[in-house]
């Protein structure tokens, strides 16, 4: 579909999410109203389910579940559908949502350990192989093991594969649950190849879709786990029994009903995703914004714009959250406010230059630091000159605000 369609002239959202959405999608999502049970509209569901599979370069056998909800919905979904009463749950926190993640299992009853790294880092393989080691010795075995690929909170980004690896080979009947909401689409996941059993994420960060999806993909292991419960799912909204059905009666063809799909959101996604799994061709790209690359592309676009965005601060001087090169994030830069200057002199400075990032989230430090995010259009789209534009701007307020006090 090429889109007629222009958005209004607004500020650069460069925060880690939602970030800047193509003209068509935006205009996908603009679909007149349609029966979630039409012929028109279930292969456009069905679509989305491949194409999500495609993405993490995910195979057949396993199962993506697409759901109303906000990224959050994919802890409810694993807490409620993989973790029986007081089975365990190792939660390895690299920032603030490991902690909502462990909470979040809690709520269903789990018995969490969370493994923490220090503020800017990520849990070691090392670290990680002593606490499976450990239960082992015990005579007892992790349920789930969880970890967030890259946390939003500190940009520090986890070694998926590497903890994939740990897991199977010391306690392969644990499941590796990946809270990848700030980093599908904008760093490689290898679903089949890395031996993950859960990817979850939401359509509003990488995936360049208005917020409103939870989607999620589960290994065939996975949801072995899952039909061998002893106990019902502990939710009723969350509960793979109602959705597994409706997945599988979308993607093969056929309509089903447990609650309404978010349908507009699902053109939406779906025109995302066509972009992303470069299944819209150069020649039918209806907008310069929407510039078709592939997935290898892409990521390596990401890496470009992150080092650009990266190796200007340290030409400021400004220190970045993640204390090693090699745990930061592609998607988004977490950066100090450098000596004698605070959120009020920056954040303020760009959104006067009409540019929109985050604050701190990590409580420890939550004044001490600001965000950036770099995914999708803005990094793949080098016509928009977004990244530049980023780059250029925290130049000039950097040294705006240390000229007017006098640094
Ligand atoms: C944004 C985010 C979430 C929560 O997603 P919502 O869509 O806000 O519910 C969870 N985990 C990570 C790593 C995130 O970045």
């Amino acid at each position: 579909m090429s889109s007629p369609f222009t958005q209004a002239p607004h500020d650069l959202l460069v925060i880690p999410g939602p970030i800047e959405v193509a003209d068509s999608v935006l205009y996908a999502n603009a679909h007149p109203s349609m029966s979630h049970v039409s012929k028109d509209f279930i292969p456009v569901f069905g679509d989305c389910i491949r194409m999500t599979r495609e993405v993490l370069y995910a195979g057949k056998d396993t199962q993506p579940f697409l759901i109303s909800g906000s990224g959050t919905l994919g802890w409810d979904q694993v807490a409620a559908n993989l973790v029986e009463d007081g089975e365990e749950a190792l939660v390895l926190h690299s920032g603030y949502f490991g902690d909502s993640f462990a909470d979040c299992l809690e709520t269903y009853r789990a018995k969490v350990t969370q493994l923490k790294a220090p503020v800017g880092r990520a849990v070691s393989l090392v670290d990680l192989e002593k606490a499976l080691l450990q239960k082992k010795q015990e005579g007892k075995s992790y349920k789930v093991v969880t970890f967030t690929h890259v946390d939003t909170s500190t940009a520090v980004l986890s070694d998926a594969k590497g903890i994939a690896e740990t897991v199977r080979r010391i306690s392969p009947e644990s499941l590796v649950i990946a809270d990848a909401v700030c980093s599908v689409a904008s760093e490689e996941i290898r679903f089949d190849d890395w031996g993950l059993d859960v990817v979850l994420t939401a359509s509003q960060k990488g995936l360049g879709t208005p917020p409103g999806l939870s989607i999620l993909v589960a290994s065939a292991r996975a949801i072995n786990v899952f039909k061998t419960r002893k106990t019902p799912p502990s939710s009723y909204y969350a509960s793979w029994k109602k959705w597994l059905p409706i997945m599988n009666a979308y993607e093969s063809g056929s309509p089903a009903y447990f609650a309404t799909p978010p349908v507009n959101l699902l053109y939406a996604y779906n025109a995302s995703l066509r972009i992303i799994t470069a299944k819209r061709s150069a020649s039918t790209a209806a907008e310069p914004s929407e510039v078709v690359v592939s997935l290898e592309q892409r990521f390596a676009l990401h890496k470009s714009a992150s080092q650009k965005i990266k190796e200007t601060a340290a030409q400021l001087g400004i220190k970045q959250l993640p204390l090693d090169n090699s745990e930061a994030a592609n998607g988004m830069t977490a950066l100090y406010y450098p000596e004698g200057l605070g959120a009020a002199d920056v954040i303020p400075r760009l959104a006067q230059r009409g540019i929109v990032v985050a604050g701190g989230l990590h409580a420890e430090i939550k004044d001490k630091y600001f965000r950036i995010g770099h995914m999708g259009l803005t990094v793949v789209d080098g016509q928009r000159a977004d990244v530049d534009r980023v780059v250029d701007s925290l130049k000039e307020v950097i040294a705006e605000a240390r000229a007017q006090k006098g640094l």
